[in-house]
């Protein structure tokens, strides 16, 4: 297992990280750090995904972008804030390689080559948070399940993932009910199967024709920038 986003370094880059990281584990719903705390460890998932989700009450929020092993969390505003505009949540299981953030911060300030890789993914995620805020405001929730499921699909390993309705309508930002609908509507098509507490992608290329343009747009844009993709699309 590596962390793409730091296999992709440049040797002297990697050097710079690599006597800071330490592999931690991480629990389905864990959160990682909260909205306005200030963030002290950068994780660079090997496997599992993450969600940076916008809080707007205890019972109300959105996911605004997911990361895997193609990226890093922690940094969400760039290096120069210390504290979390978003709450980090663990979707999927997994682990990542984490680097305290001050040695984070001196490694960037030694190099230029590091800064620039960090400037190209938060590029990324910009354009991912971007779109995601459209398309929570615009599109269709059935396209929008496609679309999250396929990003989650990028970054698991395997086709079936664990996950609840309750855990798909509070990444949706929706209620547990619509979301029981919808999943229907992608099921009756055989594009997914549903169990107690997992889902399971069945046709690859019909969920990718049933989702919004989103998905295919922010697949352009990092292949656009050059940063490490989950999956080679
Ligand atoms: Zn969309």
């Amino acid at each position: 297992m590596s962390n793409l986003w730091i296999a992709a370094l440049e040797a002297p880059d990697r050097a710079r990280l690599e006597p800071h990281l330490t592999e931690r584990r991480f629990t389905q719903g864990q959160v990682l750090y909260e909205a306005g705390e200030p963030v002290e460890d950068v994780w660079f998932p090997l496997e599992g995904v993450v969600s940076l989700m916008t809080v707007l009450s205890e019972e109300r929020m959105v996911e605004t972008a997911a990361i895997g092993r193609e990226g890093l969390v922690g940094v969400t505003c760039g290096p120069m804030n210390g504290r979390a505009s978003s709450r980090a949540i663990a979707q999927l299981a997994g682990s990542a390689a984490c680097c305290p953030a001050d040695a984070f911060a001196e490694a960037l300030a030694g190099s230029e080559t590091l800064r620039m890789a960090l400037a190209k993914f938060t590029e990324s995620l910009f354009a991912q948070v971007q779109q995601t805020a459209a398309c929570n405001a615009q599109h269709r929730l059935d396209e929008r399940l496609a679309r999250w499921l396929l990003t989650l699909h990028d970054r698991a390993d395997g086709d079936r993932f664990a996950l609840t309705q309750a855990d798909i309508a509070g990444m949706l930002g929706v209620r547990r009910a619509t979301v029981s609908e919808v999943g229907a509507v992608l099921e009756d098509r055989h594009l997914i199967r549903r169990g107690r507490g997992w889902v399971e992608v069945l046709e690859r290329e019909a969920l990718e024709q049933a989702a919004c343009g989103c998905y295919g747009l922010l697949r352009g844009v990092m292949k656009d920038l050059g940063v490490p993709r989950p999956i080679a699309a």
